[in-house]
């Protein structure tokens, strides 16, 4: 059980606009004019959405590079009775964004905390990519350096659900080439500059959104790429790694490389060192003989 301090103030969690400046809570509008501090990632962007509605809060920076430290600061300020909403510069708090240190902090020192709902983009995308909501896989930003994405596609390979990251438009195109490699075919959405002026919900196979971005113009803006859950794999394969790879394999070796060929490709595919690629193999070969 929650046990907080009878003196100290409360932290919100407050979600503002992803981009159109009426999507925000009145709930969050009467919080941010009553907190004795907002903290947000930049000051000059939150000034905007203040300003908007004619809040005069006063504002403190709190971002990836001063977490730490202000979220010390803004604990010792909370439990001393003060309240303090926090705002990142788009959608929710904590998600992709600052807020997960200060929340820590709040819970470690008995303050209260509160969300305060409203958007978020990876939500927005996946409710109108027409792809399952019923399970879903948020997974945040792929990594930027290529071995490492392509380790992390093939780790999320198996997972069942709808996978859901946040990219920038400089990567979409290679993010998709690695997706359409790693995970094989499948369906996908792009939710681009959701609702701004340029929204735009591009919808199709791997393949065919590789196409579509492939022109410099048309990777420009803020975007979520959702990737549907594998359909034949899902079924054949159980869901340990060793069966992908061996799987990969053999349908490498029917194509016709040979055995140390197709390992050294699947363990490329796959983002893992060859001898662990041969470790797995090894293990699913076992595996399979018991059966
Ligand atoms: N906290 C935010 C949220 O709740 O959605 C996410 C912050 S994260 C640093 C920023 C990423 O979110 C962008 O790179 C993009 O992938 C995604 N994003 C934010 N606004 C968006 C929008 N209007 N349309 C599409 N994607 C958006």
């Amino acid at each position: 059980m929650p046990e907080y301090t009878v003196m100290a103030g409360t932290l919100y969690l407050v979600a503002t606009p992803i981009g159109n400046l009426e999507d925000i809570t009145l709930r969050a509008l009467r919080v941010l004019r009553e907190v004795d501090l907002i903290a947000c990632e930049d000051t000059r962007h939150t000034r905007t959405l203040l300003n908007h509605y004619s809040i005069k809060t006063k504002m403190l920076s709190y971002h990836e590079h001063n977490e730490r430290e202000r979220a010390a600061e803004l604990g010792t300020m909370l439990q001393t009775g003060g309240n303090v909403a926090v705002v990142s510069d788009a959608g929710t708090p904590g998600i992709s964004d600052p807020g997960f240190r200060l929340v820590n902090e709040s819970v470690a020192r008995g303050v209260r905390v509160v969300p305060v709902p409203g958007p978020s983009a990876f939500v927005a995308a996946l409710i109108a990519s027409g792809l399952p909501t019923d399970e879903f896989f948020f997974a945040g930003f792929l990594p930027a350096r290529m071995t490492q994405r392509r380790a992390r596609l093939a780790e999320l390979r198996s997972i069942d659900s709808t996978l859901i990251f946040y990219e920038a438009p400089h990567r979409i195109r290679q993010a998709l080439t690695d997706a359409r490699e790693i995970l094989g075919e499948r369906e996908a959405t792009v939710a681009r500059e959701l609702t701004k002026l340029h929204e735009e919900i591009v919808r199709g196979r791997l393949s065919e959104l590789i196409e579509r971005f492939s022109a410099e113009d048309s990777a420009r803006g803020e975007m979520v790429l959702l990737i549907a859950r594998a359909r034949i794999e899902v079924e054949s394969a159980s869901n340990q790694p060793e069966a992908d790879i061996a799987t990969l394999v053999a349908d490498l070796e029917s194509k016709g490389l040979d055995n140390r060929a197709a390992l050294k490709r699947a363990a490329r595919e796959l983002g893992l060192r060859r001898s662990e690629a041969y470790r797995r193999l090894v293990a699913e070969r076992e595996r399979r003989k018991k059966f």
